[in-house]
């Protein structure tokens, strides 16, 4: 984390699980135990049916409400999809676009993820744009070159005053729901390389400027590691953001010195 350049940002991904009932039981749970220190700002991206049940009940708790996906295209024939105006709408601020379950099982491809980012930074959403990749890939030896792409696909076309509201999340697949973390050196290596990325593409001082997460098994007993290395601001949490005591957890050791 390096807070003097960048905000520090907990996002939790609840996936396909919490009905509208459970989001307000959960936002009970942690009103209680919600550290008061504000060095990092707190998100949950709850699946689209609960944000209205979401932005409710973590109204005054200082945790915003982000969505898990959304279309590029504003309106029309498109059964099932949801605009980047509807979210924003709702009042959502960050948006997961390009998370590797939509690339695995939906058809996500880079360019889509492109159409999205530019869409959602379009409408004044902030994308949270998922990068990763697979074991093959690393044990391959080409994990840099696939983040490049990755990376410099998604933010194709993205205006330099834009990127400073994109997110980017470095989530190796193989550490995705697995309970298998890369280890701090690991995740710090490719941290570090998306920023560099970043910084070609951009010029230094918007790189420093971008807030880069890890994702992939991140826990109360791994994130202080994690977060301590410099080119890591945060966590996008799966498992672990369900359970609201873990994800306290996990701010608390974000919120550290
Ligand atoms: C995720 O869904 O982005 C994620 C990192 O999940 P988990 O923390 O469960 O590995």
């Amino acid at each position: 984390m390096n807070r003097r350049y960048r905000k520090t940002i907990i996002a939790g991904n609840w996936k396909m699980n919490n009905t509208a009932g459970d989001t307000k039981h959960f936002a009970e749970e942690i009103r209680s135990i919600m550290p008061k220190a504000k060095w990092c700002d707190v998100v949950v991206c709850v699946p689209s049916c609960n944000i209205p049940a979401a932005m409710k009940a973590f109204k005054d708790m200082r945790i915003s409400v982000g969505a898990q996906n959304v279309f590029y295209e504003q309106n029309g024939a498109y059964t099932g999809e949801i605009s980047v105006d509807m979210l924003r709408d709702l009042g959502v601020k960050y948006v997961i676009i390009g998370h590797s379950e939509r690339r695995q099982y939906f058809g996500e491809t880079d360019f889509t993820v492109n159409k999205k980012v530019l869409a959602a930074l379009e409408a004044g959403l902030h994308p949270i744009i998922c990068v990763g990749e697979t074991l093959d890939q690393r044990e391959l030896g080409v994990t840099m070159e696939l983040i490049a792409l990755q990376l410099k696909s998604a933010l194709a076309a993205v205006p330099a005053d834009k990127l400073r509201r994109c997110v980017i999340a470095y989530e190796p697949v193989w550490a995705i729901g697995t309970g298998k973390t890369a280890t701090a050196e690991q995740a710090a290596e490719v941290c570090t390389f998306i920023r560099t990325t970043i910084r070609h593409l951009y010029g230094a001082r918007i790189a420093r400027s971008v807030t880069i997460q890890y994702g992939g098994s991140m826990k109360p007993s791994n994130a202080g590691e994690l977060l301590g290395q410099s080119d890591i601001d945060g966590g996008l949490i799966g498992g672990a953001s369900l359970k609201a005591k873990d994800f306290v957890d996990i701010i608390n050791a974000a919120n550290q010195d």
